[in-house]
């Protein structure tokens, strides 16, 4: 089958499915084709719009895309890894850790773990110096 954008002398575009160009020719040349205004029989084939270049761009940038989002996952995945070997695992008693650290200074080390945004802008409010990473899955998914 192949799809031709054909136009008729009044002015109407429309598209028609043909099985193959020779049928194409030869309904042109019997003015077979017809239009829906029903007046004229005169009705060319359009050259085909560039859709080809215009997918050719979309797949470049959805590349670029992909190739981006990659090189951040590698990164943000390195930053785990970073902040694994060299902070201890608090988990849910991140906020607690964190201010006994900053009081107490005792035991003073690089702690990461889980805190609501809340707790958060609580401790940075204290002076406790917090950083939020996006913390992305060791495996692909
Ligand atoms: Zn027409």
């Amino acid at each position: 089958m192949i799809k031709y954008h054909l136009k008729c002398e009044c002015g109407v575009q429309f598209e028609s499915w043909f099985s193959s160009s020779e049928e194409y020719d030869n309904l042109e040349k019997k003015k077979l084709l017809s239009c829906q205004c029903g007046k004229s029989k005169n009705i060319s084939k359009q050259i085909m719009s560039p859709q080809i270049s215009l997918k050719k761009q979309l797949n470049s940038s959805s590349s670029k895309k992909e190739i981006f989002l990659k090189t951040m996952s590698k990164k943000l995945r390195d930053l785990r890894n970073y902040i694994e070997k060299n902070s201890e695992y608090v988990g849910d008693n991140f906020t607690s850790e964190a201010r006994s650290i900053h009081y107490d200074k005792k035991n003073v080390r690089s702690i990461y773990g889980k805190a609501t945004p809340e707790q958060t802008q609580e401790l940075l409010e204290e002076g406790i110096k917090v950083d939020t990473v996006p913390w992305i899955n060791k495996v692909d998914s």
